[in-house]
């Protein structure tokens, strides 16, 4: 089982027995059982039917307008614009029809000015630099270059190219934009600087994911981000949507992509295994008691709840001899990516390990006893992450468990899929013992690299003809 084996990181050797004690209940509060994983994944399929009957319930369960299924035969050059929170990438997608792309890319750091004040003249102020540039540019009498905007933030979407801004986050406070439709918003800003693109489009990175997956497989029925944050989306049947009218389509699909928003899964905790540690956490952020889930595994958070449980143990004057530093002390100062590099440590000494502690966090001076305690603190809080991870993807499989009776692929971005130690295995594992080895068997979880700027293209495609 993944990381059931962990009851194994809580004898460390050397541990004084009030230490072991400390590391049991450690190990007791972060444990996820079988039976816990089978709870969850009924609550999964409790909220995502009520998401899927009702508006404004705990899991948005957004339908993406999204209806076409790519075949991998699409060609025709796009452009895709994908808003993150620190950058803005513009890129050129060209399709060729057999599966395969080309693509050209450009990054903008996004300027405080732009998130507080400018966004949109801005964007298309790089739109405008690269499409000059990489000479794709021409006047305003050619036909314009249609574009699919992958956008990180919440949206009401009524359309495929339609969507109010519900609020901010990440540090953007862009006035008279919430509420207002983003499409308008950026599509006008395109105008006043006569930059010759549509906007086709506007989706988010799952569905981005989904749709550069299915481009090269076009079994793809899944769409995951393990990254700063966590979210999946996944093809549904229009028929299952009950609270979405088709007013807006004018023609009757079968399925539709559903954006599930799956980080905000037990908001009102009634199933996840929370911790004291979670819950220091949770108070002290800016969005209390929303994503309870994403600050259970997502890479924006996992290292502040092993910061957490480490000075707990600090505190305690079990580890470090009682020491803290400056840098420990700071909220967020254990980045994930450290987590990955602590975890997959297996040097004798933990060289790794005592280089973190030691010159990265500045405390000197450690034992053996030290480095092992952090590392098995980071394992057992890291597979919590990974098994309840596994938890949401065995969800939505299940959900439709028809579509395991043929091979079918999912496609997962972000760095915590991508760099953290048997991430993408142990998503496998979790798979076989819930489905059973046969269906298990079905699934190929592949990466879905440079997913925003593919996915967006695909879809763009799926709703226009190119420009050239
Ligand atoms: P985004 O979510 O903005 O698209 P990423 O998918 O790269 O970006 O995810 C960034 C997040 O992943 C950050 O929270 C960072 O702490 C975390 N991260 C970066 N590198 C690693 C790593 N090697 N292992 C685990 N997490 C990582
Ligand atoms: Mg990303």
């Amino acid at each position: 089982m993944p990381d059931n084996s962990s009851i194994n990181l809580i004898n460390i050797p050397d541990a004084s027995p009030y230490l072991n004690t400390l590391l049991k209940q450690i190990y007791d509060e972060f444990y996820v059982s079988d039976e816990k994983v089978d709870e969850i994944i009924k609550g999964f399929h409790d909220e995502m039917r009520a998401g899927l009957d009702e508006h404004n319930v705990l899991l948005p369960m957004i339908p993406s307008y999204v209806t076409g299924r790519p075949t991998g035969k699409e060609s025709g050059s796009y452009l895709a614009l994908d808003l993150g929170g620190t950058n803005l990438r513009v890129c050129l997608v060209t399709l060729n029809g057999d599966s395969t792309f080309d693509m050209i890319q450009q990054k903008f750091t996004i300027s405080q000015e732009a998130k507080d004040f400018t966004l949109f003249d801005w964007i298309a102020q790089c739109v405008d630099i690269f499409l000059e540039e990489n000479k794709i540019s021409y006047d305003d009498f050619t036909k314009p270059t249609p574009c699919a905007f992958t956008f990180s933030f919440p949206i009401d979407q009524t359309g495929i190219a339609r969507g109010n801004l519900i609020m901010w986050n990440k540090g953007f406070s862009v006035p008279n934009a919430v509420g207002r439709d983003i499409v308008t918003l950026t599509q006008n800003a395109f105008t006043r600087k006569h930059v010759n693109v549509k906007i086709v489009a506007i989706i988010n990175d799952t569905i981005g994911s989904l749709m550069a997956s299915a481009y090269t497989n076009p079994n793809c029925y899944m769409g995951i981000i393990f990254g700063t944050g966590t979210n999946a989306c996944y093809w549904e049947k229009v028929s299952n949507i009950k609270k979405w009218s088709t007013g807006n389509l004018d023609r009757n699909p079968d399925e539709m992509i559903v954006n599930m928003e799956w980080g905000a899964f037990d908001n009102k905790l009634q199933v996840l295994p929370f911790t004291p540690h979670d819950n220091k956490l949770n108070r002290k952020s800016q969005n209390h008691g929303l994503q309870v889930f994403e600050k259970m595994i997502s890479g924006m958070y996992l290292g502040e709840v092993i910061r957490n449980a480490i000075l707990w143990l600090v505190d305690r004057r079990v580890l470090f001899g009682g020491r803290s530093s400056e840098i420990l002390n700071n909220a967020y100062s254990l980045d994930t990516a450290y987590v990955s590099v602590i975890v997959a440590d297996d040097s004798p000494n933990l060289d790794e390990v005592r280089m973190f502690i030691e010159s990265t966090l500045s405390i000197p001076g450690t034992t053996f006893t030290d480095r092992a305690v952090v590392k098995n603190v980071c394992k057992l809080i890291g597979g919590r992450a990974k098994r309840l991870s596994a938890a949401a993807m065995c969800a939505v499989l299940l959900w439709r468990p028809e579509v395991l009776d043929n091979p079918i692929t999912i496609g997962v971005d972000g760095s915590m899929y991508q760099f953290y130690p048997k991430f993408a295995e142990s998503l496998k594992v979790e798979a076989i013992r819930v489905l059973g080895k046969e269906k298990a068997d079905n699934l190929n979880i592949i990466l879905s690299k440079d997913g925003s700027g593919v996915g967006a293209a695909v879809v763009a495609m799926t709703v226009s003809k190119p420009a050239h």
